[in-house]
This record gives structure tokens, sequence and C-alpha cells, in this order.
């Protein structure tokens, strides 16, 4: 795998692909999840280029930026025996010269949710990704269906700006009790990690109640809202059941819908989700979700 710091090199690179070129954007800590977006890559994709950056721009003044995890070397070994043909790891002058001053910022469907609760995140998040678009011009770009508001902000900025990419999201990736798998689970101690499968419970419950064919917004919240107050280590951020397509919160499901959380289990923030619509697979098949807290 080769690995490169540098913009000039990254352009020179460029130059040389043959073939379609599938980008997976990540900020390291590589876990089984990202490697199931460069798993994806793989198989429809010529070339496969992983980009790790620990983008400040999308971190509040109050977040985890300074502790986030990171683990190049072993992140370079994992995307080496996955197939991976380069590996971008740009130090923060080459993507933010210091006098950078652009931003993309786009509007409505950034207004809720973790946009809300984290202020200026995908002004970063949008920025950073349209130039790593512009760096990097592939085909297909593959993002997790784990972080559903960024999701649908970077198809927004695609088809708004005109990149002639094709957005690719993947199914979330779950630890067997059914946790998410995230960077920030390393956070978590032992009960902590416990009392973390509270979040994919509610969601399961979720799910459960509109498979059995509720339709009703609050109630389906508030399904969410009883697993989740009975875990005496979690505090609620948000809970949510929202239109699929704009992420305005629904008094009634009349078609597809997200139903996301955001959730402090100790002093670590988690987020979930999943979506509600008939063509959506089930999310949790296989996993054995825990039933008892901690
Ligand atoms: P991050 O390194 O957290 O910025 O994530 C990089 C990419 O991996 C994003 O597109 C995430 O949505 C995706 N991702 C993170 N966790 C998971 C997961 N458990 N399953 C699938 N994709 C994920």
């Amino acid at each position: 795998v080769e690995i490169i710091e540098s913009i000039e090199a990254l352009w020179a690179a460029r130059r040389g692909v043959g073939g379609r070129l599938g980008l997976v954007p990540t900020m390291g800590a590589l876990h089984a999840g990202h490697l199931a977006l460069v798993e994806r890559a793989r198989a429809e994709s010529d070339v496969v280029w992983v980009t790790i950056f620990v983008n400040p721009l999308q971190f509040g003044p109050r977040e985890d930026l300074s502790r986030y995890p990171r683990d190049l070397e072993g992140d370079l070994a994992k995307l080496a025996a996955a197939g991976v043909d380069l590996v971008f790891t740009p130090p923060l002058e080459a993507i933010y010269p210091p006098d950078f001053s652009t931003r993309v910022e786009v509007h409505g469907i950034t207004a809720r949710l973790e946009g809300e609760r984290r202020p200026g995140h995908f002004v970063g998040v949008a920025t950073v990704v349209t130039k790593l678009f512009a760096l990097t011009q592939p085909h297909r770009a593959y993002f997790g269906k784990k972080d559903a508001q960024q999701l649908r902000v970077i198809r927004r900025l695609t088809r708004d700006l005109g990149f002639p990419i094709e957005i690719v999201p993947v199914a979330t990736v779950r630890e067997p009790d059914g946790l998410a798998l995230s960077s920030r689970n390393l956070y978590l101690d032992p009960a902590e990690r416990r009392a973390a499968t509270a979040l994919s419970r509610a969601l399961h419950a979720a799910r459960a109640a509109w498979l059995a064919g509720e339709r009703g917004g609050e109630a389906l919240r508030n399904t969410m809202w009883s697993v989740l107050e009975a875990e005496p280590l979690a505090r609620i951020d948000y809970v949510s059941v929202a239109d699929d397509a704009t992420l305005e919160e629904c008094a009634r499901l009349t078609g597809p819908a997200v139903a996301s959380l955001a959730v402090f289990i100790g002093a670590t923030r988690l987020i979930d989700n999943v979506r509600l619509a008939d063509d959506e697979p089930d999310p949790f098949a296989g996993a054995a979700l825990a039933t008892h807290q901690s």
C-alpha cells in the first residue's frame, strides 16, 4: 500500500489511476465498520484509496479532538491486508494552510439533530469532504449509514456542487450484542460498554413497534426514551423519529423514516440510527441483543 502525505504527490498518483477509483474517507482508528466500506469499495472499483484525517474543523471546542483515538500503524496494517492501493494521511497544513478561508455550508437538513447539538459540525464535514473529493476525484465514495445525517449532507452537497461521484451507503456494522462499531467505543470502561447496548436496544424496540404497525412519531420516540431511561449510565441527548428525506420530526409516519439517537454513556457521546422503511434490510439480523441492563 502506497502512503502519501502531500497534495502534490496525491495529484501525481491521481493522474496515474486507470479505471474506476473508489474512495473511503475516515478519521482513522479503523474498525470492522470502516473495513466494510473498504471491502465494498474493493469489490466495485479498480483502485481503492482511503484517507485518514482527523478533521479539527468538525469538532466543537468542548469535544474530544485532542483525545480522539489514533493508531496509524495499526490502520495501515489493516488497510494493506484489505487490499487498499493508496492511503492519504495529510498533515493538518496540507488540508488547512494557515490562511485557509473557505467553508462549505449545507443548509436545511443540517439544522436539526447532530447539526443542532454540534454547531459547526457539518460545515467541518462538508468542507473537508469537498476538499477530499476535489483532491481525489473518485468515481464512487463510500459512507456508513451509522452517520445517517452525515450521509444525507454528503449526498446533498455532491448533487448541489455537481461532483460526478456516486455516493454509496454501507450498512452499519455491529458488535454481536448490537452496539454499532465506533472509534469512540474505545473510551468506554467495561460497565459503560455494557450500558452502551441501550442505544441499539432502544432502536430495536422502536423498530419492533414499527414492524407491529405503530406509526405515531411520539409513541416511537417514547419507546426509545423508556429503554434509555432504564439505563442508569445513559444520559439522553436526543431521540428522534424523522422523515427519511427531510429529517423533520414525524407526527405520523406516512413513508420512510429514520429513528436516531444521541446518548452520553458516562462522558462518551454515542450515536446510532435505524431506517424505518419497507425496503430496509433488518439492521439487527444476527445480533444477540442484550436484554438486561448493567
Ligand atoms: P469516521 O472515521 O468515524 O469518520 O468514519 C468514517 C466512515 O466510516 C464514515 O462514513 C462512517 O459512517 C463509517 N462508519 C463508522 N462506523 C461504522 C460502522 N459501525 N459501520 C459502518 N460504517 C461505519
